[in-house]
């Protein structure tokens, strides 16, 4: 087939077009469809592919074929002109990106002498990996800078063809290997690129360059950005954010650090001070629980149940308990699922790992323990009362 005129080459601003089908044929999805000339992207060099019409019927997907651009669409056209129309949100979306891509790579070649090795345009965020993993917070901050004045001084971008021998003289940030004609795309006076992807026509139309994230991998640095409308909604979504969460704390977005410190701050000593109140709750109730039980040969059993909520744990309750002398403390833990936990004063006359084991294998649940103290776990809800009242039955 012959050549597909690739009219966004010389015009990255045409929204319609019309051209004439040069085959139609059946593809996964629904046909492709080649014409003698399109105005629509095809994925490729780190820029999606465009989305539009053709006849107003709806294009998934276009792909480059090298010579040739398949438009993938849903239904078959009948005609053998159409008229084709490019999703201009999308398109003028990926050119902002793209020639920000262009003019943010150029600062980091003047900021470090960082090369841009990679280039991926993704639905979210944009990233370039740069080729040296050494970058400082402040060599990113001047890129970003520089690539945010040569916005502002709006330069043109100037699309040219040459030949190979003749670009790779002119001083190309990066050699290129096509063969026959290539297109430039000249940020003026600052970047010269070979390039086949869709840019603004001048740097004012990227809008703000926005760095991300900064992420060092071996050998490398990943810097993820955002260009124009996507800066913007970025911008607007994190102030609604600090907004609301200033509004937490009734103060203001910059105060967030030190407010979210001192509430942490505030937050672990409550903790810690539960902790020792639990800790002295359990040894209250372990003393009322002695009290109110009465004793008969050998050793105190307690049996009690925690209920889920309470803020003295079982673990805490069977270990007050066994500070007693002479107690076997019995201890269910509510919950789903429910826990165990048996324990005796130092040097008791039983075994409450055997005993926990002896339990478990009736009730269901998994533990075990040494001979003063042991836990199990994974109990039904509802085995709670059974096994404590087998526990007991096992102690006589
Ligand atoms: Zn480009």
């Amino acid at each position: 087939m012959e050549k597909t005129e690739r009219l966004y080459y010389s015009d990255s601003y045409l929204r319609e077009f019309e051209a004439r089908i040069r085959a139609v044929e059946p593809a996964s999805g629904g046909f492709h469809v080649w014409l003698d000339r399109t105005a629509l992207y095809p994925e490729s060099g780190g820029q999606p592919s465009d989305r539009g019409t053709l006849d107003g019927i709806r294009i998934l997907d276009v792909v480059d074929e090298g010579e040739t651009i398949a438009h993938l669409v849903e239904t078959k056209p009948e005609a053998d002109g159409v008229k084709g129309t490019v999703d201009w949100k999308r398109r003028f979306d990926h050119m902002q990106q793209h020639t920000g891509q262009h003019v943010l790579s150029a600062a980091f070649e003047r900021v470090g002498g960082y090369k841009t090795v990679s280039f991926h345009l993704g639905a979210e965020a944009s990233s370039i990996d740069l080729d040296s993993n050494r970058l400082g917070e402040q060599q990113c901050e001047e890129a970003e800078d520089l690539a945010n004045s040569v916005v502002f001084e709006d330069r043109a971008v100037k699309v040219q063809f040459r030949s190979v021998d003749e670009a790779n003289r002119m001083g190309l940030r990066k050699m290129t290997s096509r063969e026959g004609d290539v297109r430039l795309v000249e940020v003026e006076n600052f970047d010269l690129s070979a390039c086949g992807g869709t840019h603004v026509s001048r740097t004012g139309a990227i809008g703000l360059i926005a760095l991300r994230k900064v992420e060092r991998m071996k050998g490398l640095t990943r810097i993820e950005f955002l260009c124009g409308g996507r800066a913007l909604q970025a911008t607007r979504r994190e102030f609604k954010t600090l907004e609301k969460s200033a509004r937490l704390f009734s103060g203001s977005a910059v105060d967030l650090p030190s407010f979210i410190t001192k509430h942490l701050e505030e937050l672990k000593s409550t903790l810690r001070s539960r902790e020792l109140m639990a800790g002295q709750l359990a040894g209250y109730i372990a003393q009322s629980l002695a009290g109110a039980t009465t004793k008969g040969e050998g050793s105190k059993v307690i049996q009690h149940v925690v209920s889920a909520g309470s803020p003295v744990k079982g673990k805490h309750l069977a270990h007050a308990l066994a500070a007693i002398p002479e107690v076997v403390a019995l201890i269910g833990e509510e919950g789903d699922p429910a826990r165990l936990y048996f324990a005796q004063s130092p040097g008791g006359p039983h075994d409450m790992g055997l005993l926990m084991k002896k339990v478990l294998a009736e009730t269901g649940g998994k533990g075990g323990g040494a001979r003063d103290f042991s836990q199990g776990g994974g109990l039904g809800a509802d085995k709670l009362d059974h096994a404590l009242a087998l526990a007991e039955r096992l102690l006589e």
